[in-house]
């Protein structure tokens, strides 16, 4: 059967009160972006407490559902039979039709669960259940009614100017539409954490910009694309992503000039923070995003992430920070990021590790340790920020 309509099922959206058409208006927005990465035209319309996708000419299924199973905010789609009131006989007519289109072999269970949001229909809910119900039974003699755990849930809603007929629900991504959440700017390096880390805030509605520290020449132009790569492939689930890129070289060297070595990725991390803080108050953003995990690397220890943290005034958050490594990658496959995240590029951070990091920094040693980069270092990190390379990423 090929469907031209779909009505588009929200969850946490519809229990926002007087907020719900902000909710409802970005996600129309968010579904007109994601449709316009396909090749088909629709019409993405809103209609009492509605939200309805329809296909004008030809499209491709499958890519069709790709694309809205990214969008945040959608709890199901229902490939919907969209018909005019044209009275009970010609209804009856219709349902009979969609179940003998919909179900090829009819040794099936199903129940009706019509609904009546026009109250001048002349048969109410129940009288639709146990009339339609009938229709379907005469006209396929070997389906059986099971009103517990039905094969098929035929929904039939009759509304204001339209009757909607539909049994199956797609699960969409769940969340909500970005745009809802104000903006955070995830730190994105070309592991498998961070692009994770980005996608679970986007899916809280929260649209999200990102900075890399690039290092070169001790990071090839390589491992930057592969990070301008993976923010694209984030970007299809949060929309366009701003990707700043900051050249860190110098003030790497600085700290392995100045700073004991088995410091260096604690007072370097710190350096990350602060400048990613600094680039996110001028673009608006409200918080920060790492993929930091306790106990990963050295790095990440309780310790490591209160020293980290303590440079920040922003809230920072860390989605998957009781995450198991498994459990990141888990996500990482789902959302098709993994792959390019395990490209053997080199990364900023594991070309000054010290051979023996601490894993127990105390802020204090770290604070003295800082102070040998007093003479330039605000210089270097307001050329950093200034320097920054912006890249659009959609
Ligand atoms: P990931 O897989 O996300 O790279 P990781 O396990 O390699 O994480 P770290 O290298 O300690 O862990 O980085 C922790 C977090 O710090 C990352 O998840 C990311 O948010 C941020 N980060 C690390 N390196 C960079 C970088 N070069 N540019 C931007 N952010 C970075
Ligand atoms: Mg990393």
């Amino acid at each position: 059967m090929t469907f031209t309509a779909f009505l588009i099922k929200y969850a946490e959206i519809g229990i926002k009160g007087k907020n719900r058409f902000l909710f409802e208006d970005a996600l129309v927005k968010q579904i007109r972006r994601a449709l316009r990465q396909t090749e088909g035209e629709f019409t993405v319309s809103k209609a009492s407490g509605r939200i309805y996708v329809e296909a004008e000419g030809d499209y491709d299924y499958e890519e069709l559902m790709e694309a809205l199973q990214r969008v945040f905010g959608i709890a199901a789609i229902c490939p919907v039979v969209q018909i005019q009131d044209q009275g009970y006989e010609d209804l009856a007519r219709q349902v009979v039709s969609y179940v003998e289109q919909m179900v090829p072999d009819k040794k099936i269970t199903f129940k009706v669960d019509a609904r009546r949001s026009n109250k001048h229909y002349p048969k109410n809910s129940m009288e639709l259940n146990a009339d339609l119900g009938e229709e379907i039974l005469k006209a396929f003699p070997e389906i059986r009614v099971d009103v517990h755990k039905p094969d098929m849930m035929l929904h039939v809603e009759i509304r204001e100017n339209v009757i909607n007929i539909y049994s199956r629900a797609i699960p969409g991504p769940g969340g909500m539409p970005v745009g809802t959440n104000g903006k955070a700017m995830l730190l994105l390096s070309g592991g498998i954490d961070s692009p994770v880390a980005g996608y679970m805030i986007a899916k809280r509605g929260v649209k999200i910009d990102a900075v890399y520290f690039h290092a070169p020449p001790y990071t090839s132009e390589r491992a930057k694309q592969k990070v301008v790569d993976l923010a694209k492939l984030v970007s299809r689930y949060s929309g366009p992503v701003n990707l700043h890129i900051v050249n860190f070289t110098d003030i790497q060297l600085y700290i392995y000039e100045k700073c004991p070595h088995e410091e260096l990725t604690i007072i370097m991390r710190r350096y990350m923070m602060r400048i990613a803080e600094e680039i996110a108050k001028q673009t608006d953003c409200l918080g920060l995003i790492t993929g930091e995990s306790i106990g990963q690397v050295a790095s990440q220890t309780v310790q490591s992430l209160a020293a980290t943290n303590a440079v920040c005034t922003m809230p920072v958050f860390r989605p998957v920070i009781g995450f198991d490594k498994q459990e990141i990658v888990d996500v990482a496959l789902k959302i098709g990021t993994y792959e390019t995240s395990v490209l053997p590029y080199e990364d900023c951070c594991t070309i000054f590790v010290a051979k023996h990091p601490v894993t127990k920094p105390n802020i204090k040693v770290i604070q003295a340790s800082e102070r040998n980069l007093e003479e330039k270092i605000e210089e270097m990190v307001r050329i950093a920020v200034e320097t920054a390379e912006t890249v659009w990423c959609k």
